[in-house]
């Protein structure tokens, strides 16, 4: 590595890789990594408020001590990074990995594979499903690290010092941190767990909203059905407006907005703007649009989303009691409570007597059986 290429003289391990020839400097670096089979954290610092997908403005990699922050706005071609990402003999050490999976999913278009995530682990061991890096770094090393840049625009350049030591630090103490919960996991035999709850991981559709199932995030339970066709169909229209524009879909119209459109079901522009519903500018291209859906509307008999009915009070106590034994599960097993299920996850088990996520893989055992157990006690 190259003096200039150094921004940390005194430790001589960070290094900011600024253009193209710098990145093919190192690597060397990856292809040997591959070819013994090493490990390299990983963390991205990226930009998401104006648009739809996340922009991503720098990559920190962590190998054998020295870290690396590659500066992805700079440099023109990637590929060694994605080649580095997808080289399946290479461990991909992440931090809530989810987020950086998403980015990098979304702008390199690469899944990352394999991974292992310090946060999962961190909630096998007990620790709050949520803990935050420098926590982790804190509760495990015993290292305090210098107050987070989280609010920093990392998509100024040039980078100040303080931020890319802040983006290195990010990567700087994975593989101490892996070292610790791998040995954490095998020591309660929960290693099988961790894997079965990674695999999850790498399920691409997890991170790229299909236009098509993004009724999913609406709950439609209230409308009659032909307002609930109305707005799976209005929901996909308008993720696919703000994919293609690239912007946040609550710019293109907000939820409320689609639920007025799917009640009211306005056939002619006129009635469409008139719902107060659209942006001055916008509206002129949307509810033309808006209308044409509603227009064209084909109304199947299934219906999209059922009506939930309220708990009684016995029935929530009922959850309630559930909650408490699921509370009591996680501390004998040291799992985040989190981890091991929710109040939405205990509800639906409670509802219907069976639960895809609690009655099967890992959790099966440790609390879905468990659950039912207590349910039948309770209501013999
Ligand atoms: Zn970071």
């Amino acid at each position: 590595m190259r003096a200039s290429a150094k921004i940390d003289e005194k430790r001589c391990m960070n290094y900011l890789i600024e253009d193209q020839d710098q990145l093919k400097e190192i690597e060397p670096l990856f292809k040997e990594l591959g070819e013994r089979g090493g490990e390299v954290a990983v963390d991205t610092e990226f930009f998401r408020e104006k648009t739809y997908r996340a922009k991503l403005c720098l990559m920190q990699l962590g190998i054998d001590g020295d870290q690396y922050c590659v500066d992805v706005l700079a440099i023109d071609d990637l590929q060694p990074l994605k080649d580095l990402l997808v080289d399946e003999r290479v461990l991909k050490l992440f931090h809530a990995a989810r987020q950086d999976m998403e980015v990098i999913l979304q702008t390199l278009e690469v899944m990352p594979k394999p991974i292992f995530d310090t946060q999962l682990a961190a909630a096998f061991g007990g620790l709050d499903m949520q803990i935050g890096y420098s926590a982790l770094v804190q509760d495990r090393l015993d290292i305090e690290l210098p107050k987070s840049q989280a609010r920093t625009d990392w998509t100024r350049r040039p980078l100040s010092t303080e931020q890319v030591q802040y983006a290195a630090d990010d990567v700087a103490h994975l593989a101490q941190l892996r070292e610790l919960a791998l040995q954490d996991l095998n020591d309660n035999g929960k290693f099988d767990w961790f894997e079965q709850e990674l695999a999850d991981y790498y399920d691409a559709s997890k991170y790229l909203l299909e236009p098509a199932l993004a009724f999913q995030r609406l709950s439609g339970g209230g409308l009659k059905i032909k307002q609930q066709y109305a707005l799976k169909a209005l929901a996909e229209w308008r993720e696919a407006q703000a994919q293609k524009r690239d912007i946040p879909r609550s710019w293109v119209l907000k939820d409320d907005a689609l639920f007025d459109l799917a009640c009211r079901m306005p056939r002619t522009d006129e009635e469409a703007l008139s719902l107060g519903v659209f942006g001055r500018k916008s509206g002129r291209y949307l509810a033309p649009q808006a209308v044409q859906i509603i227009n064209e509307l084909e109304v199947g008999d299934e219906v999209i989303w059922t009506k939930v009915d309220p708990l009684t009070k016995q029935q929530k106590k009922t959850v309630s009691n559930l909650m408490r034994k699921l509370s009591e599960l996680a501390k004998q097993h040291h799992v985040a409570q989190g981890l091991l299920g929710t109040r939405k996850d205990v509800e639906g088990l409670y509802r219907h007597g069976q639960s895809e996520k609690l009655l099967e893989g890992w959790r099966a055992e440790i609390v879905g059986q468990p659950l039912l157990k207590a349910l039948e006690a309770e209501q013999a």
